[in-house]
């Protein structure tokens, strides 16, 4: 609707906080970036933060606290057992996440790790829509298999369908009559689904989901990492949303599932610290156990009181619908630049990440030759920019054969820090990845130098094939 009035007369929404404390940024030229992705075997994740212009490799960990948030860190109770700062985070996980059962983590993998420990048996299959690569290792460590259950439209970087992390209800129906409902301890529902663009779920398929769930005794297990982003785009999206309060959609939304991982790392503003939270009180009892091995007492799961305060007090934060609205809109706006230059995303745009659709911008490589990989490398080299890798690399081997997996996928993903860059560090983003464009048919492919065991995009090492 905005589009049609006269530029003068349109409300644009804008940030719903101004800046306090700056921290200062370093340009480097070309030469000494050549240098620095060289030494970091033309792997993003290696170079080191200092030599970095904007770094949009992740949002995980790296948005800006509120003066609110640092003012809790000083009122960190550091008691070994019963910190305040634990019943206030479980007070406010309650309220907004309505799970009755929480327990602190040191991140989201750190919540991962006990609910797969605690519900998977060797043999079992954990379907979801679409894999994350901490979550699916997890459940591979502990015996279990993931099968994907995602809409084929995710795998699609140009349909334009509103719910691309919707579940496809026919494979998931196919999946439990194949291996039978006894093989299904729960299904993973990421909310929005990380890699295949940041794509929300509709309250409707969750729905839908809860149905065939509860009919075959099978539990849910909601990633809810970014379910507020999840939560707005329903709000935007869905019939019957569209006045309803961003806090309201996601007490709905969590409501459908019986517990749910979550990395504080990315909706909830803080540096660090995640949680696992539940409905049943076996898995509680069983998590109270298992937390004390390998996180910290139940009270603080390997968490400062400090780390604690800043996420209870940042899940207020996070569920405003003005702060919701001006973090996608930052997403969108960089996304919609990119569009009118015809650069190559996927669309529609994601909540927390624009992706570039290496495919169709570097054609002229073999999904081999790692394109994702090396358009990373690339777009730091051109402007200082640090982007990663969602592709071949991320998606590794298959455990049993050991074959690189060929995910359809092949992206570059530009994640946008909450509260953190300014638009017109959106502006200048999306000028070097467009002269990075207009030379793109020069640009190499990669050969894999260092391979690791786990997780591989991480440490993974490489250098250009020669031409
Ligand atoms: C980041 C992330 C995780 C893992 O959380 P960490 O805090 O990085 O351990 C799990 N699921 C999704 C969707 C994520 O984006």
């Amino acid at each position: 609707m905005n589009q049609e009035l006269p530029v003068r007369h349109r409300r644009s929404w804008a940030e719903p906080y101004k800046i306090k404390m700056v921290e200062l940024l370093k340009n480097t030229t070309q030469e000494e970036r050549l240098r620095a992705i060289e030494m970091a075997g033309y792997n993003t994740f290696l170079l080191r933060s200092e030599d970095v212009y904007i770094d949009l490799l992740t949002d995980s960990g790296t948005s800006a606290m509120s003066d609110v948030q640092w003012s809790g860190m000083m009122l960190g109770d550091e008691a070994y057992s019963g910190s305040a700062n634990f019943y206030h985070l479980e007070e406010n996980v309650r309220k907004y996440y309505g799970y009755p059962h929480v327990i602190p983590t040191h991140q989201g993998r750190g919540a991962e790790h006990l609910i797969s420990k605690i519900l998977i048996k060797t043999g079992d299959v954990v379907p979801g829509n679409m894999y994350f690569t901490t979550t699916r290792l997890h459940q591979e460590l502990a015996g279990g298999t993931f099968e994907d259950v995602i809409v084929e439209e995710a795998h699609d970087p140009m349909s334009q369908a509103p719910f691309k992390g919707n579940v496809d209800i026919q494979k998931l129906e196919n999946l439990i009559a194949r291996v039978g409902a006894s093989k299904i301890p729960y299904i993973t529902i990421g909310a929005t689904v990380n890699m295949a663009g940041g794509q929300p779920i509709s309250m409707a398929n969750m729905r839908e989901v809860r149905n065939v769930a509860q009919r075959n005794g099978i539990r849910i297990i909601l990633d809810a990492t970014r379910a507020i982003e999840n939560a707005f785009f329903i709000q935007q999206r869905e019939e019957g949303y569209a006045n309803k309060p961003v806090a309201d959609i996601l007490f709905e939304m969590c409501s459908l599932s019986d517990g749910a991982t979550m990395s504080g790392k990315k909706d909830l503003l803080v540096n660090i610290g995640g949680f696992l939270a539940m409905r049943d009180e076996w898995i509680y009892n069983e998590a109270l156990s298992l937390v004390v091995v390998y996180e910290g007492m139940h009270t603080y799961g390997g968490l400062a009181g400090r780390d604690m305060e800043a996420m209870a007090r940042g899940i207020i934060e996070a569920v405003q619908d003005n702060h919701i609205r001006a973090r996608v809109g930052q997403v969108e706006y960089l996304g919609h630049k990119l569009q009118e230059w015809g650069i190559p995303i996927v669309e529609p745009i994601g909540g927390h990440a624009v992706y570039l659709d290496a495919k169709r911008f570097l054609p002229h490589l073999k999904q081999n030759e790692y394109p994702a990989q090396m358009l990373a490398a690339q777009l730091y080299i051109e402007g200082g920019i640090r982007s990663m890798e969602r592709g071949i690399v991320s998606a590794g081997r298959d455990q049993l054969t050991g074959e690189e997996r060929h995910p359809r996928l092949e992206l570059v993903r530009l994640t946008i820090p909450r509260r953190v860059y300014t638009q017109a560090h959106l502006d200048v983003t999306a000028e070097v990845i467009a002269s990075l464009y207009d030379r793109r048919s020069e640009i190499p492919g990669l050969e894999m130098t260092y391979e690791p065991r786990y997780l591989r995009f991480f440490q993974a090492r490489f250098k250009p094939k020669a031409n």
